[in-house]
């Protein structure tokens, strides 16, 4: 077959509308043929603009896009749906909409030309097909170039988009008449490396034009999904759609790729042709030639497993959690009850065996709270009871738990309580982990004889609470990552060894949670304020 101008590739027999067609009835049209665009015409078949799918979502006050979605849905739609704005959109017609200046080509219009055309203008897809006396004649959608390589090539095998696309981004290659067969062998065998490398690629890989049309996915995306390359091809990613998706996620996405950008995201459930579920990562990234966006090329990894391990290991983690904790109890009360002398008598050396038992099974106790008070808000399971609280008993209470290691540090407590500061109505045992940590943190990280600021005011309808030490500090380069899990800064560590570097991963949960800010400045050397802001 020789493919050489506009009129060889072009779809005759175009379906048209007419400018006084109801929007509504035009927008039904788009949608039963999957068209991304129509040509209008008069009675004489005369072209008098175009219709395209971007036209109505973007123009004509009247459609919005949620409305226009619903729109399609429904369609034919029901009397009870005739809200004010479907009535306003029902009235519409073509015309309201339509561009009436449509790119055009001649049918003669060398092929060439009509790829030029589309790099050129990518917003526009379809090119309608005029004759001299503007009669429609034919149509061309930017995926019929695609599929002359199907016709042309091997058809739609995964070798063949690789040289599909080849030779659509190489012109010269594919339209200059005398090609030099050996200079085109060597150029396939290079583009076939890449193809062979996607290909064995053990992630799963989906490439799609512009129109989010899919033009290929390798064989690790066929296993993964059960659908096969020619069930998909030409379809939007969206046949994988399982509804249990946020819609937030797919915003995200769109809005990345409309800025150009690539987007990386692990929130996506997908459906497999058989029903299937799993949870995918997924990162997508344009594909450029001389700056303009050809394809899409999304890399998707299954991670249903991964999330599972996760799953069972904080399971495991709380579970274990729970067993220590009674024996722990059991261990603190009775070691209480023996340094206080209720069972007898002890030598000074036996109660200070006793005491570094009393102390160590304290500081795993509070261990154990961390994990299971973790578990709890990863899991969501941390319930929260509103009560009217004063916050300065609260860190009273707290502080009342320091005063051996604020002794033994010799570190000062300054107190700036302001008089009269309202109760806050919020989760007391979320309030006191807080205080607490932030608490400890000063102490743990001021070195001794430093001292630990405590203020406490209401300005403006919020009340601060906030913690100042003149400590170590926290450099400028850690200072993003110290709510993350697990985070301890290599400068501390050796000054201070013990620390899991939970506690401001649970104080941020807990904030969020609860509805509080946590907000912090410090310097190396000189110290750190915490501030926590509530709203009353
Ligand atoms: P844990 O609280 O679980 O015992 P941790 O104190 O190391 O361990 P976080 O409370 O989460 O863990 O703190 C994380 C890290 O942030 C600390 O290891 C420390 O490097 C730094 N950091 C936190 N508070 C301060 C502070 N007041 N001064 C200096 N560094 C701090
Ligand atoms: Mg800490």
């Amino acid at each position: 077959m020789k493919i050489a101008a506009a009129k060889d590739i072009m779809t005759t027999g175009v379906v048209s509308v007419s400018s006084e067609t109801p929007l509504f009835d035009a927008a039904k049209v788009l949608r039963d043929h999957d068209f991304s665009g129509v040509p209008v015409v008069d009675e004489k078949g005369v072209l008098v603009g175009i219709l395209t799918d971007y036209d109505l979502v973007t123009k004509g006050s009247a459609l919005h896009l949620p409305t226009l979605q619903k729109l399609l849905h429904t369609l034919p739609l029901h009397g009870e749906e005739d809200t004010q704005e479907l009535k306003k959109i029902k009235s519409l017609v073509v015309r309201d909409v339509m561009n009436t200046d449509p790119l055009t080509l001649a049918p003669d219009t060398a092929l060439q030309e009509v790829v030029e055309t589309f790099r050129a203008h990518h917003r526009v897809n379809p090119i309608p097909i005029v004759d001299t006396a503007r009669r429609v004649v034919g149509i061309i959608a930017r995926y019929d170039l695609i599929k002359i390589f199907d016709k042309a090539l091997l058809r739609s095998s995964a070798e063949g988009w690789a040289e599909d696309a080849f030779e659509l981004l190489q012109k010269d290659y594919v339209f200059a008449s005398n090609i030099a067969e050996e200079k085109m062998a060597s150029a396939m065998q290079y583009i076939q490396t890449f193809a062979d490398a996607v290909k064995s690629s053990a992630d799963a890989i989906l490439i799609t034009d512009v129109d989010a049309k899919i033009v290929y996915v390798n064989p690790a995306w066929e296993r993964l999904n059960g659908y096969i390359l020619q069930e998909v091809y030409g379809k939007n990613p969206s046949v994988l759609k399982s509804g249990k998706t946020s819609s937030d996620v797919y915003r995200g996405m769109w809005e990345a790729l409309q800025r150009g950008e690539s987007f990386v995201s692990d929130e996506v459930v997908n459906r497999r042709k058989d029903g299937t579920e799993y949870r995918e990562e997924i990162s997508i990234s344009p594909m450029r030639r001389d700056g303009v966006i050809l394809f899409y090329v999304a890399v998707i990894r299954d991670i249903t497993k991964r999330k599972e391990v996760d799953r069972a290991k904080n399971e495991f983690i709380s579970l274990t959690a729970h067993q220590l904790s009674t024996p722990l109890t059991v261990i603190g009360w009775n070691t209480d009850a023996l340094l206080r002398e209720r069972m007898g008598a002890l030598t000074e050396e036996q109660k200070g065996y006793l005491a570094q038992i009393y102390e160590s099974s304290k500081g795993m106790e509070e261990l154990v709270d961390m994990f299971l008070n973790i578990g709890r808000l990863e899991s969501g399971n941390f319930a929260l009871r509103r009560e009217s609280l004063q916050l300065a008993d609260i860190v009273e209470n707290v502080l009342r738990n320091y005063a051996i290691s604020l002794k033994q540090k010799r570190i000062e407590i300054v107190k700036q309580f302001s008089q009269g500061v309202p109760l806050v109505v919020t989760d007391a045992r979320g309030v006191r982990i807080i205080v607490q940590n932030l608490l400890s943190n000063a102490i743990k990280y001021t070195p001794a004889g430093g001292r630990v600021t405590l203020v406490l005011k209401a300005e403006e309808g919020k009340i601060y609470f906030s913690v100042a030490d003149t400590g170590y500090g926290i450099p400028a380069a850690e200072q993003k990552q110290v709510f993350i899990k697990f985070f301890r800064s290599p400068s501390v560590t050796t000054m201070v060894p013990e620390g899991t570097g939970l506690g401001l991963y649970l104080v941020k949960m807990i904030a969020e949670r609860i509805g509080v800010t946590i907000h912090f400045t410090s310097k190396e050397q000189e110290g750190t304020t915490f501030v926590v802001t509530f709203s009353v």
